[in-house]
């Protein structure tokens, strides 16, 4: 496995699933592979259950998964994240957003204010761990994605 697909599946694993289908990268390594390094980078890990989107400048939340960390806290779609952890996130990208995320990674709790409507909010998200459930979604939908055309384009 190369460097590059390995940063490319922690930053995607960290946001939420929905994140991969953002991005129309192609994967060049095997499925084979890809399967083996969804799953390693995934064991142990904790989630949000939440897509960010950039308004740029500043974060959005886009979209909350059903029954995850995020929907359990009362995340929800247009919330502007205003500051996460003690960091102002008002003009945030979503690089700094990842950064924060991984740096919660130990206690895997977000402290979140949140803008909705115009009124500030204090929200608590608990990251919690992947179900195997859904690392084998993770690994369906991107064997699906990235290595649908090798399983139908002509052997080379
Ligand atoms: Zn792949």
């Amino acid at each position: 496995m190369n460097v590059r697909l390995s940063h490319f599946l922690i930053a995607a694993l960290l946001v939420a699933p929905a994140a991969l289908a953002d991005d129309s990268r192609i994967c060049n390594a095997s499925a084979r592979e890809c399967e083996q390094a969804i799953r390693q980078l995934s064991s142990g890990r904790r989630y949000l259950g939440a897509s960010i989107q950039e308004l740029n400048p500043g974060i959005r939340v886009k979209a909350v998964n059903e029954d995850g960390p995020a929907e359990r806290a009362d995340l929800r779609p247009g919330d502007r994240l205003m500051a996460i952890n003690g960091h102002g996130t008002r003009s945030a990208s979503i690089q700094d957003f990842k950064k924060i995320l991984y740096d919660a990674k130990e206690t895997g709790v977000l402290w979140i204010i949140v803008q909705r409507d115009g009124i500030l909010k204090k929200i608590e998200v608990r990251l919690e761990p992947y179900t195997k459930a859904q690392i084998d979604k993770m690994v369906a939908q991107h064997l699906a994605q990235f290595h649908a055309i090798a399983t139908t384009a002509p052997q080379q």
